[in-house]
Parts: C-alpha cells; sequence; structure tokens
C-alpha cells in the first residue's frame, strides 16, 4: 500500500514489510517515510485545511456518515485486514470493525453538535451595549499517532472527530499496522473526503516522529501508544495542544458479595482480550480473601479453556502477540517475577509470538509485571481485606485509566467509584468496557484529554468570542 501526500497516493524505494505475526508471512509492504515527505505532508496539510474549514458541517457529516456505511458493507474486509496485520482473532477484529462504523456515525451526529452561546456581556459595567456570543471553530492541522492494537478504530478516533471538525489530519499510523488505517482512509476518500484534507505517512516513529511533532504547522497532536513515546512527545511539542491516550494495569476489585460467574466470564475475556494488548485489559485482580480460592480455581478453570493460535479460525480465542519480540518481554518478566517469589497457576510458556494466557499469584511488589504496564496475556491475582486496602492498592501504581469492581453492594460500588483515581469506574463489568461516545481517558500517566467523539471535538476546536459594540441601540 502507499502513503498519502499531497493528494496523491505516492510510493518510496525504500519499504517496511507488514507482517502476519502469526507466520511472519509478508502481507503487503508501506513505503518508509522521510524527513522529508514530513516536509511534504505539512504543507499539505496546511493547504488541506484551508479546503476544509470552509466545508459546511452537513458536508462533513455526510462524508462521515458515507464512510461508515461502506466499512459496515465491506465488514469482513476489515475484519480480515485488522486480524491478519495485528494481533486479533477474526473475531475480534469484527467486533473493531463495527465499533469504527459506529464511532465514524458519532463523529457525524456531533458534527452537528459543535455549539456556542450567547454571552451576558451587560452582566459587569462597561459592557452595555454589547451583544455577542462565542462559537467553536476548528483547531487546524491535527497529527493523529496511533498505535497497532486497534488498527482501526483508534485511528477512526481520531479521523472522525478531525473531520467532524473541519480539521486536516496528518495521520501517523503504528508502524507494524498501518493497512487497517490506509484501508479507513481509503472509504473517507470514496465518501468524499478532498484527498488534501488527509495526509498519511507511513514509517518509524523514531525517524518521522520528531519533525512532526515539533513543526509549528501542527496545532494539535492527537496521540495514543505508551508513555515513554508520550512522555518524548510531550518534551517536544513546543505550544500546542496535546491530547495523550496513554497505557494503564487495569485493576479489577472482585468483592465478597460479588457474582462470581459473571466476575470470571468477564475477566477472562477482559485479561487476554486481543492477547492482552488493550489499554484497558485486566491486569489486576483485587479478591476479597473470602472467596479468593473459589474465584481462583473458577478463573483459572475458565483460562485452560482458552484456544490460542490461527487468528483467521473461527474457534480460535486468542492470537499471537503483535511480535516475537514483545513475547519474549512477557516471558522475561513473567520469570523475573517467579524468581522472585510469584506462582504461575497457568499459562507461562512461549512459542514464537504465542504467549499462552497466564495467571499469577503471590507476585511481589518490587517486580515489573506488577508495577508496569504489562501488554501482553498475563493477570496477577491478590487476596485483599478490606475495601481501603483494595481501594489503596488499586491506586498505588502509577496509571489511572479505568478501574472496575465486582460487587453487589450499593455502598461498596460508591465508595470503589468515588475513591478509585482514574478515568472511569466499570461496576459489574471489568475494565475491557467502552462506549465509543463515552469520555475517554486517564489520569496520572494514563493520559491528558479525554477522547471519545464529543470529548474529542471539544480538544478539536477553539471557542472564538465574537462581541458587537453598538452604541446606537
Ligand atoms: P508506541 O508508543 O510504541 O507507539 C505508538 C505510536 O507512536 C506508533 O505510531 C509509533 O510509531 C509512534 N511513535 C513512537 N515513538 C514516537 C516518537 N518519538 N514520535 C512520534 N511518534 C512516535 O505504542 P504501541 O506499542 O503501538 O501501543 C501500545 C501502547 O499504547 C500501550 O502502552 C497502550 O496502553 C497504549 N494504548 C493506549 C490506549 C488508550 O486509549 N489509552 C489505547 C490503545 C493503546
Amino acid at each position: 500500500m502507499k502513503m498519502l501526500l499531497d493528494g496523491r497516493w505516492v510510493d518510496r524505494d525504500e519499504k517496511i514489510d507488514v507482517l502476519d505475526p502469526f507466520d511472519n508471512s509478508v502481507i503487503d509492504t508501506v513505503p518508509r517515510g522521510t524527513k522529508a515527505d514530513v516536509e511534504i505532508a505539512l504543507v499539505a496539510a496546511a493547504k488541506g485545511f484551508e479546503v476544509t474549514k470552509r466545508m459546511t458541517v452537513y458536508d462533513r457529516a455526510q462524508i462521515l456518515y458515507k464512510a461508515a456505511g461502506i466499512i459496515s458493507d465491506n465488514l469482513e474486509d476489515y475484519a480480515t485486514v485488522i486480524a491478519r496485520e495485528g494481533s486479533k482473532t477474526i473475531n475480534e477484529a469484527r467486533k473493531e470493525a463495527s465499533r469504527c462504523v459506529n464511532t465514524l456515525t458519532c463523529s457525524a451526529e456531533e458534527a452537528k453538535r459543535i455549539l456556542g452561546e450567547t454571552i451576558p456581556f451587560d452582566s459587569f459595567p462597561g459592557g452595555e451595549k454589547r451583544r455577542g456570543y462565542y462559537y467553536r471553530f476548528p483547531i487546524g492541522v491535527v497529527l493523529a499517532i496511533t498505535p497497532f492494537n486497534d488498527p482501526l478504530n483508534l485511528v477512526a478516533h481520531k479521523l472522525g472527530p478531525a473531520i467532524a471538525a473541519g480539521n486536516s489530519v496528518i495521520l501517523k499510523p503504528a508502524t507494524v499496522t498501518p493497512l487497517s488505517a490506509i484501508k479507513l482512509v481509503e472509504a473517507l476518500l470514496e465518501a468524499g473526503l478532498p484527498p488534501m484534507a488527509i495526509q498519511i505517512i507511513t514509517g518509524y516513529g523514531s525517524e518521522i516522529g520528531d519533525p512532526l511533532v515539533s513543526d509549528e504547522r501542527v496545532r494539535m497532536i492527537s496521540f495514543t501508544g505508551g508513555v515513554e513515546a508520550g512522555k518524548h512527545i510531550a518534551s517536544i511539542a513546543g505550544i500546542k495542544k496535546i491530547g495523550m491516550e496513554l497505557g494503564s494495569d487495569s485493576p479489577v476489585i472482585v468483592w465478597k458479595d460479588a457474582d462470581l460467574e459473571l466476575a470470571v466470564e468477564s475477566c477472562v475475556s477482559g485479561a487476554f482480550w486481543a492477547a492482552g494488548q488493550n489499554c484497558i485489559g485486566v491486569q489486576r485482580l483485587l479478591v476479597h480473601r473470602d472467596i479468593y480460592d473459589e474465584f481462583k480455581t473458577k478463573f483459572v478453570k475458565r483460562t485452560k479453556l482458552y484456544k490460542i493460535g490461527d487468528k483467521l479460525k473461527e474457534e480460535t480465542d486468542m492470537g499471537p502477540m503483535i511480535t516475537e519480540t514483545e513475547a519474549k518481554r512477557v516471558e522475561k518478566w513473567v520469570k523475573e517475577a517467579v524468581e522472585k517469589g510469584a506462582a504461575v497457576l497457568t499459562g507461562g510458556k512461549r512459542e514464537g509470538a504465542l504467549f499462552e494466557p497466564t495467571v499469577l499469584e503471590k507476585v511481589p511488589s518490587n517486580v515489573t509485571i506488577h508495577y508496569e504496564e504489562v501488554f501482553g496475556p498475563t493477570v496477577n491475582l491478590y487476596p485483599v481485606d478490606d475495601l481501603d486496602e483494595a481501594i489503596r492498592q488499586a491506586n498505588s501504581l502509577p496509571y489511572g485509566l479505568l478501574a472496575a469492581i465486582f460487587t453487589s453492594n450499593i455502598d461498596v460500588a460508591f465508595k470503589a467509584a468515588y475513591e478509585l483515581d482514574c478515568g472511569g469506574v466499570m461496576i459489574n463489568d471489568s475494565t475491557d468496557y467502552r462506549l465509543d461516545s463515552m469520555p475517554f481517558g486517564g489520569v496520572k500517566y494514563s493520559g491528558l484529554g479525554r477522547e471519545g467523539l464529543k470529548f474529542s471535538l471539544q480538544e478539536m476546536t477553539e471557542p472564538k468570542v465574537v462581541c458587537f459594540h453598538l452604541p446606537g441601540i
């Protein structure tokens, strides 16, 4: 596939292979973008903004509705690309493609709700005979940088609201999963998006990231990815808006009065969805001591039923990690934990990029898999004796995206909802629940600002005040 620069699909001699992580077969190639390509993208995006800022809300919304329709009509094609270039099974990929349709549809709807207000200028002496209001205008060139784990829908979460707002976009998709992103842009162009409205630059973040991020023509960076890249981007961005959706180590409390069947089913899925490469994947299960053994037995039994292997087979529950290197990293972290006293209840073995769904207990607090985001198919169980302790443990790490609690006691649920330090609390669901239109984001190292269409639109527009001084009235 090619890059989209200055209104044309372009190729380059230097290419990057896009591999299927299951068998390392080459699916396709993309050009390895250079600093010269960054300059082309920046110039074209500035020109593109001159076009997009003049488009009517009706036209912007129609493009998004039509693109949603195109993806819906070709859902299986989109799902297959997601499943081949990434880690997801075909069933997981179908869900992502359907969510993308919803993300674009909600973006179209939100385009019609970019509102302002009248301002009571005469509410303070000196404001007499003034009438006015504020409206929201598009921020300009948005740089969208996306990760590998939801290669279609997390791109839609940036392109949908950026287009709805009237911005132009430079998209830098994840190096390892650029194909779904390019197919999304194909749908937008087929739906009528002017080609100058969007630039896609493929390549390595380490090579093209800095000149994009630091350039003053970019007015907002919308970044989803890891904390390390996030910190680097924030350090060189200069004066521009930054939205950041970063990692987490999601805690789930299972209280003594929980529906255990529900909790087990939900948390197993939440831990191993997309081979655990999920920013809201369950990493830490804080289980009340009274039910710890029962929960543990059921959880391990259910995990052992997971079928891992070929992503394109209908019966596969979990595919490989994104690369063998990543699977080796998780293997190393598990080994470190075991050497310092953790017990593997099931899993722990690796074959190529496939890493077994793994459950650990007795994980000490000084090992990496306890205090860092694992972003792999492992989950840690911890017994807890009281709610204050569970909440303290949940809040003890430097992340705070989503947290969750299973309980049938409304007081317990309320206390958890208010005291868990994060961007959202799920009650009787695992942390792996997101509606695409809800405000989504985190505190601490989990991010800056919120996504979710209405909320992204706020971030991607600026208020402008208009005040008429009318001495004659
Ligand atoms: P990553 O940080 O390695 O890469 C993300 C993107 O940033 C890629 O496109 C990459 O090429 C680019 N990049 C890397 N260095 C860059 C630089 N210096 N300048 C500009 N761009 C640069 O992340 P990943 O491995 O693709 O994704 C996994 C991470 O993403 C996890 O930490 C996960 O929690 C996080 N994530 C967060 C959310 C959320 O909504 N909070 C959602 C999905 C993933």
